[in-house]
This record gives C-alpha cells, sequence and structure tokens, in this order.
C-alpha cells in the first residue's frame, strides 16, 4: 500500500513515523520549502493522549529525540488580573525525567522528522486529487502530480483536502486575535518574572477582553537557532486590540509588539517589564478559528487528520495532542484489518467533545460569544 500524506505539521510527521515503523510506503507532501522555514516556535502542552499516541507511533531513536528536545516539564496552571492578584491555581506532581509535557513547535517538528529524508517532499502545494477505481490522483500547484492507494490531509485548519472533501464544512473565525511572541529567558528576565511564570502556564486578565498567557519554555537541549524563552501572546477581539485584520495582518513584527506594549501599559508593572524584554522581531498574528459539528464524509481512499478534520480554538490545550491520537488510530487502521470508515467514526467520537470544551473555554477566557 502506498500512503500520501498532505502536510508536515505535527499529525502527519507523526502519521509517517508510524507507519513507516511499520513498512508501509508513505510520502509526506508540504508546502512549505524547507524544514527551516517557519522558526516560529511556541509551547504546545502535550498531555498523556499526545504521549501515549507518541509512544505507539515513533521508533525508538526518534521518541529518544523528541524527549531529548521537549521543554523541561512544569508543575502549575494559573490565574491572575492585569495587577497580578491570583485568580485560581492548580499544581500538578513534576513529572519523570523522560515525560514529555510541553514542546516547543519547532523543535518537536524537527524532531519527529528525524530519519524521514527519503520521505519528506517540500515545496508540494497539494491543489486538488482525482479518486480512480485503482487509486488517488494528486495534483500540486507546481503542475506536478503523484498517485497512492490512500489519500491523508493533514494539512491543518485551511485543509484542501478537506476543501475537495467535505465542502459544507464550516470553519468559524470566533472572533479572537492572538498576538504571539517570546520574552527570552536572560537571567535578568528570570529575575523579574514571577515564580509562576517559570513554573507553568499563566494566564492574566483585564475582566474586559484582554488577556496575556505567559509560559516557560526551558528546553532539555535547544534548537540551534534560538534558545530559552518565556512565551508571551496578547489575546483580544480586533476592538479591544485596537486594530483591524486589515491592519494587524499588514503589520511588521515590531509593530505588532507595540500593540502588546501599548495594550499592557496599565498593567502590574512586572508584566510590562516582562513585555518591555520581548524580542520584537518575532511577533506574529493569529485567528483562532474552529468548527462547531466535526464532519463525516464519504470515501474509501481519502481521509482526514487533526486540525484538517476538527479545527478547534487552542483554549483546551488539545489540538496537537487529538491530531496525535487520530495519527495512531489511523497508523492502526491502515495496518490493520480496520477500515476508514471505522477510523472516521473513531475520530468524530474522540474529537467533537473536546471541539465542544475548547470554544466553552475560549468563549469563557477571552469573553466572546459564537
Ligand atoms: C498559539 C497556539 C497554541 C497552541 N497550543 C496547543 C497546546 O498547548 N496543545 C495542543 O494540543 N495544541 C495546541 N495548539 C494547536 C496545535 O498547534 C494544532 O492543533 C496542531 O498543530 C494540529 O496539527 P496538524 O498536524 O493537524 O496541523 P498542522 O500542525 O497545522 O500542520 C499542517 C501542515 O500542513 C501544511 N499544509 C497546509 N496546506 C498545505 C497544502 N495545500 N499542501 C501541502 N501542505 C500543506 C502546513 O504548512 C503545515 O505544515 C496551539 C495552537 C496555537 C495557534
Amino acid at each position: 500500500m502506498k500512503v500520501a500524506v498532505m502536510g508536515a505539521g505535527i499529525g502527519g510527521l507523526a502519521l509517517a513515523q508510524g507507519l513507516l515503523k511499520v513498512g508501509v510506503d508513505v510520502t509526506v507532501f508540504e508546502r512549505d520549502p524547507s524544514p527551516q522555514y517557519r522558526k516560529q516556535g511556541y509551547r504546545i502542552h502535550i498531555s498523556p493522549v499526545g504521549e501515549e499516541a507518541l509512544a505507539a507511533m515513533l521508533p525508538d531513536a526518534v521518541r529518544r529525540r523528541v524527549i531529548a528536545t521537549a521543554t523541561q516539564p512544569g508543575d502549575l496552571v494559573a490565574g491572575f488580573d492585569d495587577q497580578l492578584n491570583p485568580q485560581f491555581e492548580q499544581v500538578y506532581p513534576v513529572a519523570g525525567p523522560d515525560a514529555v509535557t510541553s514542546v516547543d513547535r519547532y523543535a518537536f517538528r524537527r524532531a519527529l522528522m528525524t530519519g524521514l529524508d527519503d520521505v519528506l517532499q517540500f515545496g508540494k502545494q497539494f491543489a486538488s486529487y482525482v479518486e480512480t477505481p485503482d487509486g488517488v490522483e494528486i495534483a500540486f500547484a507546481d503542475g506536478t502530480s503523484a498517485v497512492a492507494d490512500v489519500l491523508v490531509g493533514a494539512d491543518g485548519v485551511g485543509s484542501r483536502v478537506r476543501g475537495q472533501l467535505v465542502p459544507e464544512l464550516d470553519v468559524l473565525d470566533i472572533g479572537v486575535r492572538c498576538i504571539y511572541g517570546k520574552v527570552p529567558l536572560t537571567p535578568a528576565v528570570r529575575e523579574t518574572a514571577p515564580e509562576a511564570f517559570l513554573r507553568g502556564f499563566c494566564f492574566a486578565s483585564n475582566g474586559s477582553g484582554l488577556g496575556a498567557a505567559f509560559a516557560p519554555v526551558v528546553f532539555r537541549e535547544p534548537p540551534v537557532e534560538y534558545g530559552d524563552y518565556l512565551m508571551a501572546v496578547l489575546t483580544g477581539t480586533n476592538p479591544v486590540l485596537g486594530a483591524s485584520d486589515d491592519e494587524l495582518f499588514a503589520m511588521s513584527p515590531a509593530e505588532l509588539w507595540a500593540i502588546v506594549e501599548r495594550s499592557v501599559a496599565d498593567w502590574h508593572p512586572t508584566i510590562r517589564e516582562l513585555v518591555d524584554a520581548g524580542e520584537p522581531g518575532a511577533a506574529f498574528p493569529i485567528t483562532l478559528r474552529t468548527c462547531i459539528k466535526v464532519p463525516s464524509w464519504s470515501s474509501s481512499r481519502v481521509t482526514l487528520l487533526g486540525d484538517a478534520v476538527h479545527p478547534m480554538t487552542p483554549a483546551a490545550g488539545a489540538g496537537a495532542n487529538t491530531a496525535l491520537w487520530d495519527a495512531a488510530r489511523l497508523t492502526r487502521a491502515l495496518t490493520s484489518d480496520k477500515d476508514l470508515v471505522t477510523y472516521q467514526q473513531e475520530v468524530i467520537a474522540n474529537s467533537q467533545p473536546i471541539v465542544t470544551e475548547s470554544l466553552h473555554n475560549a468563549e469563557r477566557m477571552f469573553k466572546v460569544s459564537v
């Protein structure tokens, strides 16, 4: 069997590892021109669900790379108001030395690419497919084509594979924009940051829809490109951020960071100090999107995984973990007597409650109603 995976994101790469491990002929097609193309990392929480899926799919050498490049485990989720008065706190047991509880997105993807040199093709933007009695013919934007027995759309929230397979799915913009950034963890920043910001995920809010999340990314083994940092994300609607989408998405990273500085100008001095120490060149904007009902589809040769099938807000920290769960189930379906229809049913049953929870969390956190 020949499997073509569209998208070398978290789910697509994990699936390729799982299939390769059991000898399936798999090729991953990625639209980015190279693995180094986007170095913008951000912290992704890996839950026991994601960890279990990784353990099931990854060969030992790749799993060791993932563990080595993961971040040091945290033990806290906490909330504050904008003057840093504590609102809630949840402490977790500290995970063991081999545990993967959070990763930097770029470092994680690079680790998942270990040993995939012959499997990955960059600069290949999926355009369309045609199902034939013998398989699937795939067309790329550069005019080239490929054939496979099974096509997997692992091409993320804006999936073109889904666009053709399930054109009726509405992906909703929930109206919240994030300005994502990094504060390098210099000795001065470590000194300034509240202890909680160095222990886990912290969310500060002014109670009127403006929020700022902070979480440490302290590598076990940093990528060559950058070192430890504090993830810093400002969240709000366009009116709260004081910029329309046309303005926001045309801004330079430095202009975006200036919005963050302006937004927290009357917040606690420690937060202002941390933002002032940010890396202005690292800022970028993100639109938060979700589906409401996870779709079903009818094809025996084309299927979907991850954000392509169940786009969700990041407010439950579950998108990547669910993509990994899908990849593990799909590896099993493609290498056992389970079929793609069973896989699809499993994906819908598993992801629908998570999509709903992520949306409810986002509505509460960001004070929006979808
Ligand atoms: C700020 C933020 C924080 C988050 N935090 C968490 C967290 O803590 N925990 C968690 O579980 N999840 C988190 N998520 C969600 C998580 O990042 C996604 O759910 C996850 O990346 C989905 O994986 P995927 O493989 O489905 O898609 P992606 O990782 O998005 O990969 C899709 C890939 O497909 C490629 N592609 C797209 N179109 C094409 C095309 N036409 N042809 C070829 N290739 C294409 C893209 O370039 C990309 O490489 C967060 C998301 C954001 C934005």
